[in-house]
């Protein structure tokens, strides 16, 4: 069984604030170790269950996406690290080979008080992600991208925002609810030697599932009409080069930009350039 694993930051057990997840902050290289320590159980975990492949993907994006430790990472694991990554910047190793997805240390969508960190893709731009007329979250964006390729997702780890929040798209999902969120940046913690074990129990149980197909690729409708709403108005200068060079992208009013896609990549792709688009225009080339 082959598992594509997801490991973002601000869910990874013991992370609390914003400062612990960029590099500037006194406990982020100690989280860097906690989110490797969350993948080793979730790996080992699959492992001791029957699970025999895994894909890491680093999903957070501070320092080029490069933030767990090699040396302290379980070395039967394949990691797709670093950016730009030919396409997509997130979900780039994520393809219809693998028999389950795990999303490890994700957070709440942008407005889920009390979320530990939550946002949807910018903590600092965006005042609101909007898919179909509802706020959504990167989990959900990752867990319809796995049911595009056919993946159902099996587990979900972080605070207990977010695993109601995945709890709710995915029946039968197992979730490992590593803090109890009191704020953005405050929650109850357990250590992450005891998280590890949550994480790890769990995951056991998530390949249990899949095997007994308990959990299956959820139901999507194709038809993605995204609108990003930022917190600042966007710029005379971002006006005008997204008027003149994205016509993908409509403005709505003075602050929201608006696009259309049928496949999960390509939107959140788009979802991820809008705050380039609004903060440096003329500086973007591609996406
Ligand atoms: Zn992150």
């Amino acid at each position: 069984m082959r598992i594509y694993l997801s490991v973002d930051m601000e869910g990874i057990s013991g992370v609390t604030r914003w400062q612990d997840v960029i590099a500037a902050g006194q406990d982020y290289q100690a989280a860097r170790s906690w989110m490797t320590a969350d993948v080793n159980a979730a790996v080992a975990g699959a492992r001791a269950a029957g699970a025999t492949e895994f894909v890491v993907e680093e999903n957070h994006g501070v320092e080029m996406l490069c933030n767990l430790l090699l040396d302290e990472i379980d070395p039967e694991v394949d990691i797709v690290r670093g950016s730009p990554r030919g396409g997509a910047t997130t979900m780039a190793a994520l393809d219809d080979s693998f028999d389950a997805m795990f999303l490890v240390g994700h957070h709440a969508k942008v407005r889920d008080y009390p979320g530990i960190g939550a946002h949807t893709i910018s903590y600092g731009d965006y005042a609101d992600v909007r898919m179909n007329g509802r706020t959504i979250g990167e989990p959900e964006m990752f867990i319809i991208a796995a049911a595009q390729h056919g993946v159902p997702c099996a587990l979900i780890a972080g605070d207990d925002v977010v695993c109601a929040e995945v709890a709710k798209l995915v029946p039968g999902v197992c979730s490992a609810i590593v803090k109890r969120a009191l704020s953005h940046t405050g929650g109850v913690i357990i250590p992450p030697v005891r998280a590890q074990r949550v994480v790890f129990d769990a995951a056991v149980a998530a390949v249990e599932c899949v095997r007994n197909g308990t959990v299956a690729p959820i139901e999507f409708d194709s038809n993605f009409e995204f609108e990003i709403e930022l917190r600042k108005p966007l710029s005379d200068e971002a006006r005008t080069v997204i008027g003149q060079r994205f016509s993908e992208f409509q403005i709505l009013g003075d602050r929201t930009l608006a696009f259309a896609a049928n496949d999960m990549q390509l939107a959140f792709r788009r979802a991820a350039i809008s705050s380039f688009l609004a903060n440096t225009p003329a500086a973007v080339r591609y996406y």
